[in-house]
């Protein structure tokens, strides 16, 4: 995998993202503010620009130059933890012009480590990381035990979304939605179900399909 690959993952998640704006929206309206559709839209478009303006980095560079992208364009939440995990993520990869499935498990750890650092959240809380590690964890015992790289993401991607609608019957205890107390049991959390789909998208740049 090279620097083309996080181009296509990246772009893949910004229409993604899009086409599900309003879904995502409506989640986060019933327990958060109501932007995260917008958030999300919004900084993934300005990564797509910011990585069709990028000549010739490497893949930690480019994810690096995403991360930051995220960072200055997405004022909630998603934007500053999406952001810090890139570019961690980016950083495992220092100057590799290639790397290996083995190395995509460890910029995706490194991406986890970096949500939790920074958001303080743990399985359990209805977040992100609920989506995120359970999917990181599969994609990695996958490989362990010798699956090709598309076969590991697709129990990645299982694995997310089971965390996903796990968050349904869950208690906020971080973010906005905490804020409501028991009023956010039964609702999906909005991040959770964003990070779904970057892993989707990421299995779907692996494997060339739309
Ligand atoms: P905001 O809550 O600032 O409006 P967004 O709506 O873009 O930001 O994102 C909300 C999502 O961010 C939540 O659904 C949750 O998944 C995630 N989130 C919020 N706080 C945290 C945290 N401390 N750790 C991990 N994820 C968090
Ligand atoms: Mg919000």
């Amino acid at each position: 995998m090279d620097t083309a690959f996080f181009v296509d993952w990246i772009t893949r998640v910004a229409a993604s993202v899009e086409a599900n704006k309003v879904r995502l929206t409506e989640l986060d309206a019933a327990i958060g503010d109501g932007d995260h559709g917008t958030n999300m839209t919004r900084g993934f478009e300005a990564v797509v620009q910011a990585l069709d303006a990028d000549d010739g980095s490497t893949p930690g560079k480019l994810l690096i130059l995403a991360g930051r992208t995220l960072v200055g364009t997405v004022g909630g939440a998603s934007g500053p933890l999406w952001g810090s995990a890139l570019r961690s993520g980016g950083r495992v990869l220092a100057d590799q012009p290639t790397f290996e499935g083995t190395q995509l498990v460890e910029v995706l750890a490194a991406a986890l480590a970096s949500i939790k650092d920074l958001g303080t959240a743990s399985v359990g809380d209805k977040t992100m990381v609920d989506a995120l590690e359970p999917a990181v964890e599969a994609l990695r015992a996958r490989l362990a035990a010798g699956a090709p790289v598309a076969d590991a993401l697709d129990s990645a991607v299982e694995a997310g979304e089971e965390g996903m609608r796990a968050t349904i019957p869950l208690q906020a205890r971080k973010g906005r939605a905490s804020y409501l107390g028991e009023r956010s049991v039964g609702h999906q959390d909005p991040g959770a179900t964003s990070t779904a789909l970057i892993i989707r998208a990421l299995r779907q740049a692996v494997i060339g399909k739309s």
